[in-house]
């Protein structure tokens, strides 16, 4: 894992039939099953991906109107070697960190769900695709969340691993520097997330397999499940013998092997399954 933990592009379906990005209604009979395993499970853990906070109005990279499904020059962007190597992709990155939705975003009833989760000590762990920080700013537990990409709310310095707070190099920016440098060694400055061709924190990944390994349930919520190797906590908590839930308005590459697909909108399944 900690050789080659780099995120590699999806190979999932593409394209939701109802174009609507939150598939159809999802199924009585599935909701109750999938609340029955929910009920049933002691060691929960959740899988998120950026499905969850679309209702939060952050778009997802590959679902209709995901980033890269309308834009997939936007995809090159997202590797190291292009940020480091040209000066006006920097430039544009950080045009776009200043207008990005995340800062206005709030928790939507899907992450408030997975809270509820963690009331009665069954949640293992909180996995999460995710950069933008809004189940911690539902209240989720600090301890059980794991950013496996990373956080949009800090910086990093690609030099000396100075971090700071987003909002102060965001401040640079609205205030005319174009490509911010860090104050400490002059190094590029970037968003604290993983991009294509960077190390994933092993630490990170070790937290979050040996969850998948221990559960007796993992519920993947919002995710195409096509960005490795975290899709592989999916695997791993299978030959741990754990029931698997998805909730996903697209199909995904582990289908097949779930107890239970909802296809509905997060939102509406994720409160009606954990209640
Ligand atoms: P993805 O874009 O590959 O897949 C998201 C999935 O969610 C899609 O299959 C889509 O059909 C589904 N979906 C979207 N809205 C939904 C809704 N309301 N109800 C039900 N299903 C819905 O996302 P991924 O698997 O997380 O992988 C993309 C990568 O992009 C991750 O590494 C993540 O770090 C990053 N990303 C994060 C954010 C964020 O932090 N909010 C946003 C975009 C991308």
């Amino acid at each position: 894992m900690a050789d080659a933990p780099v995120p590699r592009p999806s190979t999932a379906p593409d394209g939701d039939p109802a174009g609507s990005g939150r598939g159809p209604e999802p199924d009585p009979v599935a909701i109750d099953q999938a609340r029955r395993l929910v009920a049933a499970a002691t060691r929960i853990v959740v899988l998120t991906g950026a499905g969850i906070s679309t209702d939060s109005g952050i778009p997802d990279f590959r679902g209709p109107n995901g980033v890269w499904t309308k834009n997939p020059k936007a995809e090159r962007m997202a590797h190291i070697d292009v940020y480091v190597g040209d000066r006006e992709v920097r430039e544009r990155a950080w045009r776009n960190r200043l207008e990005s939705e995340v800062w206005q975003a709030r928790p939507n009833p899907g992450h408030r769900a997975v809270v509820e989760l963690e009331r009665d000590g069954r949640l293992l762990a909180l996995l999460t695709q995710n950069i933008d920080g809004l189940h911690l700013a539902a209240g989720s537990d600090p301890d059980l969340v794991v950013q496996v990409h990373g956080t949009a709310h800090e910086v990093v310095c690609l030099t000396c691993d100075e971090r700071a707070p987003m909002q102060r190099a965001l401040d640079r920016v609205a205030a005319g520097e174009a490509d911010p440098a860090c104050r400490m060694c002059g190094g590029i400055l970037k968003a604290a997330v993983i991009s294509f061709g960077q190390n994933l924190v092993v630490d990170d990944l070790e937290r979050a397999f040996a969850a998948a390994a221990s559960c007796d349930l993992l519920v993947a919520v919002g995710t195409s499940l096509g960005v490795y190797p975290i899709a592989d906590v999916v695997p791993t908590a299978l030959r741990a013998g754990a029931a698997l839930v998805i909730v996903n308005a697209e199909p995904t590459p582990f289908d097949a092997h779930a107890d239970v697909v909802l296809a509905g909108s997060i939102s509406d399944v994720l409160p009606a399954i954990v209640g």
